[in-house]
């Protein structure tokens, strides 16, 4: 391609709307520009790139028998509201006015709807179905440049099986191909245990970046390499906000998980692990209690644990005191855990450094009375914390999520009515699982992990060109001969060469823009060199420069 003829709008100051890595290089290099907020058009040099992501995505998930399908973006409501999801997403799905029609931000139901009828055997199962696609999303706060769009393109597949096992084995082919495809486009990245939100279903991992620029909030061991979100002890058993009429209440919110049958099989637990919450009444005062297993409270040691008088609350001091109906603040419960509101508080001490090994709260002794707490709660911890598993130090870090994969079980197949009959005839819904990657957080996070204060730092895999070509002085026609001779025969080799070919740009200008657009080798064709028949190669990463006989280039670049 040659600079001269191409769209290629580099910027030489910060733009002021960017503040991360990424966000400035991509504009400042002329790879996205914004048209509203959390809405971005791909200019051609960014768009070479991010192709170059999907087509390793692709061969990635045809290998694993993957069949690529392309669904509509816009989706009658009806289907939507089949699994409840209109509701789960809430104000993030974007609605058609006057239209019972959605934008897809995932695409469950719409693979559900075609599964139906259409995988009426087991014989046609297993099935993988993907596509790489538009997705929109309101996101309340879109920053972070392409990394939080309102439209995204998502590469997202589904698996259909007969059977858990069957699950079990999709899942662990995803999670295989998807470390090949990070690992191909050069990412450094880690797996997290993670929350599976308004997806539903049981367990679900998220492939993560480490990066200042993230959202997600991950505790990390490097010792016993347990990782896990945030986020997972959030919605899980989250005591999200403290309940406006009483300051002394938690409400406990379970996304997604609407039974204790359903919270075991999401926590892979039995239910004799299970903990159920009750509000009871110490000295007047209400208190939220999270108990294990199915023994009732031990109502003494709870006294002793918050110092005071305790009975059950009645069901109309719950009305008045949560505003709310009883049913709304359980079941829910999570492993070996208690947390009581005062509870909470001491358990804040304990984790914040004062008295760390000190495992008396409120006068019980928790390693003797209740041995089989695992008293860990991911809301407080913080670096340096010791651990849920090897009791080495934690890491607390920030984190973009590149990839998640679900577990999805058979929610969508029993919302929608999606069957198969076995080899006896008898009919089961067919088991789902849900794969995605964002496909700008990828070229993101690899800018983020690939630069230097001169610009990007391309590596082969993703650059958008291989060879980046300078002719110094076109003016020169030595030079000016020179480099397009070499442009066109390294094209013809099978090099992609974007070629610097402007008459009227000065020699720091040109190695500017090429440092700033990063593309692995710099080429540097000058009429000093070649009056002794060499030409200069720049390698972009080490900035080393060697000079090169023209005769011995062509082996040189191998
Ligand atoms: P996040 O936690 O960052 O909001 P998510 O958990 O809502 O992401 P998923 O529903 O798991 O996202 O979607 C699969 C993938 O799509 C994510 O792992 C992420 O890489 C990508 N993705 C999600 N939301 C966006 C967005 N707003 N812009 C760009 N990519 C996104
Ligand atoms: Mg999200
Ligand atoms: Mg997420
Ligand atoms: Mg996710």
């Amino acid at each position: 391609m040659k600079f001269s003829k191409s769209f290629l709008p580099t910027l030489k100051e910060t733009p002021a709307e960017a503040v991360i890595p990424s966000h400035i290089l991509m504009i400042r290099a002329g790879l996205v520009r914004q048209l509203s907020a959390g809405i971005y058009t791909w200019l051609p040099l960014g768009y070479k790139a991010l192709r170059k992501v999907m087509d390793i995505i692709r061969e990635e998930m045809n290998a694993i028998g993957g069949q690529e399908f392309h669904y509509p973006a816009l989706n009658p409501k009806e289907i939507w509201e089949q699994t409840g999801r209109v509701e789960a997403f809430g104000d993030i799905m974007f609605h058609i006015k006057n239209r019972d029609y959605v934008l897809a931000p995932t695409h469950e139901e719409i693979v559900a709807w075609h599964a139906k009828g259409a995988v009426a055997s087991y014989k046609e199962l297993p099935q993988i179905w993907y596509q790489i696609q538009t997705k929109f999303r309101n996101e309340p706060r879109p920053r972070s440049g392409v990394i939080r769009g309102r439209q995204f393109i998502m590469k997202d597949s589904y698996s259909l099986d007969r059977s858990f096992e069957d699950l079990d084995k999709s899942y662990e082919m995803h999670d295989k191909a998807y470390r090949k495809i990070f690992d191909r486009c050069g990412l450094k990245y880690f797996v997290v245990g993670a929350s599976s939100g308004a997806m539903g279903g049981s367990k679900s991992e998220e492939f993560m970046v480490r990066s200042d620029a993230g959202e997600d909030t991950v505790a990390y061991c490097e010792k016993c390499g347990y990782a896990a979100n945030v986020e997972v002890a959030q919605s899980i058993a989250a005591p999200a906000k403290r309940h406006e009429e009483s300051k002394e209440i938690y409400e406990i919110h379970t996304p997604g998980v609407k039974s204790i049958d359903e919270l075991c099989e999401f926590l892979k637990i039995d239910e004799h692990e299970t903990a159920k919450s009750r509000i009871y009444i110490c000295d007047g005062k209400p208190v939220l209690v999270l108990m294990l297993g199915n023994d009732e409270v031990n109502e003494t040691k709870l006294q002793a644990a918050l110092g005071g008088n305790v009975r059950p609350a009645h069901p109309e001091e719950l009305k008045e005191i949560t505003g709310a109906d009883a049913g709304s603040i359980g079941p829910v419960g999570f492993k070996h855990r208690i947390i009581a509101d005062n509870l909470l508080k001491d358990a804040n001490n304990l984790y914040s450094g004062a008295n760390k090994n000190d495992y008396h709260i409120g006068g019980i002794d928790l390693k003797r009375d209740v041995p089989q707490i695992e008293y860990f709660d991911l809301r407080t911890v913080e670096s340096g914390e010791k651990c849920v598993r090897c009791n080495s130090t934690l890491e607390v870090f920030k984190a973009i999520e590149l990839g998640h994969i679900f577990k999805l079980g058979t929610k969508y197949s029993e919302a929608l009515g999606v069957n198969y009959l076995d080899e006896n005839g008898k009919e089961h819904p067919v088991v789902m699982g849900s794969y995605g990657i964002g496909v700008e957080r990828v070229l993101a996070c690899f800018l983020e992990q690939n630069y230097d204060e001169r610009g990007i730092i391309w590596k082969k895999p993703l650059a958008p060109f291989n060879i980046h070509l300078i002719g110094l002085n076109m003016k020169n026609q030595t030079v000016s001969e020179t480099s397009e001779q070499l442009y066109k025969e390294l094209s013809s080799m099978g090099y992609e060469v974007l070629f610097d070919d402007r008459l009227d740009a000065s020699a720091g200008f040109k190695f500017n823009d090429a440092d700033l657009l990063g593309m692995p080798v710099q080429l540097i064709v000058g009429e000093k060199n070649l009056k002794n028949g060499n030409v200069e190669v720049k390698i972009r990463q080490s900035g080393e420069k060697i000079i090169v006989q023209l005769s011995e280039l062509k082996d040189k670049l191998k």
